[in-house]
């Protein structure tokens, strides 16, 4: 009865299960010889975390608690909560420590980012408040880009100065700048490529030059770390931790979600933050129900590569609609001739092909009659809310549906004005998240809001 019960519940990738109901099979090429886009559809679907052997797709587990056979194998699993990943098959206890469905997807994010591990929260800020609040502690310090996400904007500024962390905002544009800003009490250099939503990139490889610059003469725990918010970008157009960040942090709940229907957040990193980041997520909390977890492993993942060549076509042909209309003043996107950081782009942002990735999202304004081009802005949304059948106004991103917001007003209302201006993120500046609709429909759309302004 043990030996069946044991067999079931887990093995590694390293150690294969065995049961009564079937030999775990192993592929005759490694799966490190499959392309990555392949890889996230079929991911470790046939690991031994779980025996579900006469399944194609894997059942949603559902269980809150775990039957434990002796109180000594309850003992091992909490002493072993959180040890290494790779070699050890986890005992599972309860849900907020770790669960199969959870741990696949896990498994799937990891390959996807290029990292060693991941761990998932249950959203994007559940991951990114981790991710900081995990790296720092009393008397250090934050530098970040001075523009952000507006939640993680808001976290830096009126949650984690509560613990005696300080954030300082510089252009991370340019890296040097991180010489003026860090002070010795610097633990992170945190930001988002491209910038959310002015599409500015920052040069990944660049800021790992500057940091190690800083970090020549620093103990191993003063050593400064460097987290990359990928979520605008996605794996697939970006791996940040390739071009030298430490961690990546990513809301579930955009591109590779991809239905709009979950939430969830990830970190994906280097196998020695494992235990601090699985500890933290069983203390404080915020993890990822299985049930959330579920269509991200069997929907989302699996269909990010094949939606995003979609979704950056779709991307570049509106983008270059949009540069011809009279009405419109600029756009930024990154696989635009015009984009200004053109070289950096082609340079970071590549798809697992190795071909160049500039993503499906972009941001526009309009002109306008003298002084009032943020009014035709906002004008412009509204009617597009009323009247577009192909693009929706709302938050969030990444989504097979087209969405369209007024990120000044909306998503970045906690950045402070003077810093939306200095960044060129001005009042009637709209972010388009570009889905899998024809997109001569969506071109169609917005013409028609272009004509009423
Ligand atoms: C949406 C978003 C987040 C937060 O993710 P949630 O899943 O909504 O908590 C963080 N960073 C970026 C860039 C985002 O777009």
């Amino acid at each position: 009865m043990s030996d069946k019960h044991e067999s079931s519940v887990i093995t590694s990738d390293k150690r294969p299960a065995t049961s009564d109901q079937g030999k775990h099979r192993e592929p005759k090429k490694p799966r490190e010889h499959y392309k990555l886009r392949t890889r996230m559809i079929h991911g470790s679907f046939a690991t031994g975390r779980w025996d579900y052997d006469h399944h194609v797709v894997p059942p949603q587990s559902s269980s809150a608690t775990y039957r434990l056979q002796s109180v000594h194998r309850g003992a091992e699993g909490f002493e072993e909560f959180g040890s290494d990943v790779a070699q050890r098959a986890p005992i599972y206890i309860y849900d907020r420590l770790d669960e199969p469905t959870r741990g696949m997807l896990e498994e799937n994010l990891a390959v996807a980012e290029g990292g060693e591990i991941a761990v998932t929260f249950a959203t994007g800020m559940a991951a990114i408040s981790a991710a900081i609040c995990s790296m720092v502690s009393h008397g250090d310090q934050i530098v970040a880009h001075r523009i952000l996400y507006g939640c993680t904007f808001s976290l830096l500024t009126n949650w984690v100065p509560h613990y005696g962390v300080r954030t300082d905002f510089c252009d991370l544009s340019k890296p040097e700048n991180i010489l003026k800003a860090a002070t010795p009490d610097c633990r992170i250099v945190y930001f988002e490529t491209p910038v959310n939503p002015t599409m500015e990139l920052i040069d990944i490889a660049g800021v790992r030059r500057v940091v190690d610059q800083l970090n020549k003469d620093r103990k191993e725990e003063e050593k400064i770390k460097i987290v990359v918010d990928n979520t605008f970008a996605t794996p697939y157009c970006q791996r940040p931790l390739e071009l030298g960040a430490d961690v990546v942090v990513q809301s579930l709940t955009k591109a590779i979600g991809g239905f709009g229907t979950d939430m969830g957040g990830v970190l994906v990193g280097s196998s020695r933050y494992y235990q601090k980041w699985m500890m933290y997520r069983k203390d404080f909390g915020g993890v990822l129900s299985p049930k959330a977890a579920w269509p991200i492993l069997v929907y989302g993942l699996p269909t990010l590569a094949t939606r995003m060549v979609n979704q950056q076509k779709t991307a570049l042909h509106v983008a270059e609609f949009l540069l011809k209309q009279p009405k419109v003043a600029s756009v930024v996107y990154p696989g635009l001739p015009n984009f200004p950081q053109l070289a950096l782009a082609k340079q970071q942002m590549v798809s697992y092909d190795g071909k160049f990735a500039p993503g499906s999202l972009l941001y526009f304004e309009l002109k306008g009659a003298a002084g009032n081009a943020d009014d035709a802005g906002v004008r412009f949304v509204d009617y597009i809310a009323e009247h577009a059948y192909t693009i929706t106004l709302a938050v969030s991103l990444g989504q097979i549906k087209t969405l369209i917001e007024n990120p000044y007003s909306m998503t970045h209302a906690a950045v402070p004005p003077e810093e939306k201006m200095k960044s060129g993120l001005r009042p009637g500046g709209i972010r388009l998240s570009l889905g899998l609709e024809d997109w001569h429909d969506i071109t169609a759309d917005l013409e028609l809001g272009l004509a009423v302004v």
